[in-house]
């Protein structure tokens, strides 16, 4: 299926398929956090998180969310819609953790009355810094057009996660997505993980995510093993 390598990222590698306009997205074990200060594997992170985003993919797709998901093609491979990434990471937040708790003063673990939205602008050198609608206009990253579609569909993904992890007896404290431009239209790309979201079962406030790694928590590959099965139960 792999064609020509296309580049590398922090989590993930691209390639070209046979097929054009579809590429296939390869999931790896690395692990980075900190801005890329703190490196390390997960053990066969890749293998779940491929299973965890197709899942959560399908699950979106049936709901009437459009993805660039296509298809799984082995344990660490899926076959996805070529789209242009739009550089700007939607976060959207639950419950007060991780940057929100540190920038607003607020305790961890703290319930959101609503559902918060924030946009960081991709951008390494500048260590992808929080930006608002504005910013994102005046740096000609989004049209406001674009950016209310993703920020809509962001909010019902939301909508979606949540009674979905529920079930699964997880709270989904917070998430980021990425979208594309796909023949005019903005989709849903990138993956969403362990890697990519906050999970803390909802009995006990263990932290089923990258925040085991982050923190120096251990256990991440049964933790990230434990969402599979967990979301394998309720989809
Ligand atoms: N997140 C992500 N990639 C990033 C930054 C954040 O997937 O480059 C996710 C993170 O896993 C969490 C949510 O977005 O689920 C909010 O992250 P936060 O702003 O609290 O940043 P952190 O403190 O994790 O760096």
């Amino acid at each position: 299926m792999k064609r020509d390598f296309l580049y590398e990222g922090k989590a993930k590698r691209v390639y070209t398929s046979a097929q054009p306009g579809l590429l296939v997205v390869e999931y790896k074990d690395d692990a980075t956090a900190f801005d890329g200060a703190k490196r390390g594997t997960i053990e066969s992170k890749g293998i779940v998180n491929n299973r965890i985003s197709a899942l959560l993919f399908q699950y979106l797709e049936a709901e009437g969310v459009a993805t660039h998901f296509e298809r799984l093609i082995d344990e660490r491979h899926m076959l996805v819609k070529q789209v242009e990434i739009v550089p700007v990471e939607v976060v959207v937040r639950n419950t007060v953790a991780g940057s929100l708790s540190q920038r607003l003063g607020l305790e961890e673990g703290t319930p959101l009355p609503g559902a918060v939205v924030e946009f960081y602008y991709k951008n390494d050198e500048l260590h992808d810094p929080m930006v608002n609608e504005d910013h994102i206009r005046v740096l000609n990253l989004a049209t406001p057009e674009e950016l209310e579609v993703m920020k809509e569909t962001a909010l019902r993904v939301n909508r979606l996660l949540v009674p979905l992890f529920a079930r699964a007896g997880i709270d989904i404290i917070d998430f980021k997505l990425e979208f594309g431009r796909y023949q005019g239209r903005i989709i849903l790309a990138d993956e969403i993980s362990p890697d990519t979201c906050r999970l803390w079962d909802s009995n006990t406030g263990v932290k089923l995510d990258k925040d085991r790694f982050r923190r120096d928590l251990g256990g991440e590959p049964e933790a990230y093993q434990e969402v599979l099965r967990r979301l394998e139960g309720v989809i």
